[in-house]
């Protein structure tokens, strides 16, 4: 509770305190989640206009022994400033992979055409990165295709010429890349038609009333635009109403996702989606 102060300072530097304080409970908490393997990962299915399922994104949830449920907004910042982001990726990716393994020997005409997994600045500069990601995805023998991956725009924008490289190199053996949370950064468009870009993910926060805002329906359309001229799938996430989905359906987009359609789902219910295969 914070009270008046002339003199301010003295309880901004106690929020600041806590803060860091938390923080730091946090990263002691998330040393022992990996060695305790406390995560789960969630799947949110990414749909066409129909309704149907193309494919999902990956998301992470921590239930922590000490701290009970984290929401990754706040564990996932700590675990790229710590490096805990490294193993807790490799885990993620490992899991992934034994997913897409389950899925793959299903009926091909009901199985979900990828999952994409998030990969932090921190986990994709790595020398390492794409020698890691192959070396899992042939031990479970998944096809490249059924693996996407997205990141966001920092990634992109810090070592451009390394960044683009890699991007291409990830590209050439068939794995997708998709740019995340697109509007939301400080982006530049100068540098989008240089990236090998399968699919931009315009970022929630416009999607949000885009029925009844007039700004979100603007800068919307210049993005579905920018993606038509560049030959790049268009993804909405953060759907939540029935009104802006009948906005969107009018739009050219390839997929959406929103809890409107499906809230991230724990494996077993996901996996029960394609139970008919
Ligand atoms: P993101 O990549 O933008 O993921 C989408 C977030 O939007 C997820 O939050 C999802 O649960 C939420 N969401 C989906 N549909 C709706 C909707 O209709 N309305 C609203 N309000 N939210 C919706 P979540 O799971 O809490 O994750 C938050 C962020 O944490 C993610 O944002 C991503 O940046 C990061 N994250 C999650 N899992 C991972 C991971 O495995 N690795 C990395 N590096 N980051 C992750
Ligand atoms: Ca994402
Ligand atoms: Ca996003
Ligand atoms: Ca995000």
């Amino acid at each position: 509770i914070k009270h008046g102060n002339r003199n301010g300072f003295s309880f901004f530097s106690s929020d600041l305190q806590a803060l860091a304080d938390k923080r730091s409970k946090i990263e002691k908490s998330l040393r022992q989640a990996v060695q305790n393997e406390e995560f789960e990962i969630y799947y949110q299915p990414l749909v066409d206009k129909q309704g149907a399922i193309l494919g999902a994104e990956a998301l992470l949830r921590w239930q922590s022994e000490a701290l009970g449920w984290v929401s990754p907004a706040e564990f996932i910042p700590v675990a790229e400033e710590s490096g805990l982001i490294l193993p807790i990726g490799d885990w993620l990716i490992e899991n992934a992979c034994k997913l897409i393994k389950t899925i793959q020997c299903n009926n091909k005409h009901l199985q979900p055409k990828y999952i994409s997994i998030n990969i932090s600045p921190r986990q994709f500069i790595q020398p390492q990165f794409t020698e890691n990601l192959l070396t899992t995805l042939d031990r479970y023998e998944v096809a490249h295709n059924k693996l996407r991956i997205e990141i966001t725009e920092n990634v992109a924008i810090d070592n451009m010429s390394l960044t683009i490289a890699k991007m291409q190199q990830l590209n050439d053996e068939g794995i997708a890349i998709m740019l995340d949370d697109f509007g939301s950064g400080y982006s530049s468009l100068s540098y989008l038609h240089k990236l090998p870009l399968r699919t931009i993910k315009i970022d929630r926060s416009f999607i949000t009333d885009i029925d009844t805002l007039k700004d979100n329906q603007v800068i919307t359309s210049s993005i579905v635009d920018i993606c038509e001229h560049f030959s790049m799938e268009c993804i909405v996430e953060g759907v939540e109403t029935e009104s802006e989905f009948n906005y969107l359906s009018e739009k050219n987009i390839t997929a959406l996702q929103g809890y409107h359609f499906y809230k991230p789902l724990p494996a077993k219910k996901f996996l029960a989606l394609f139970k008919g295969c």
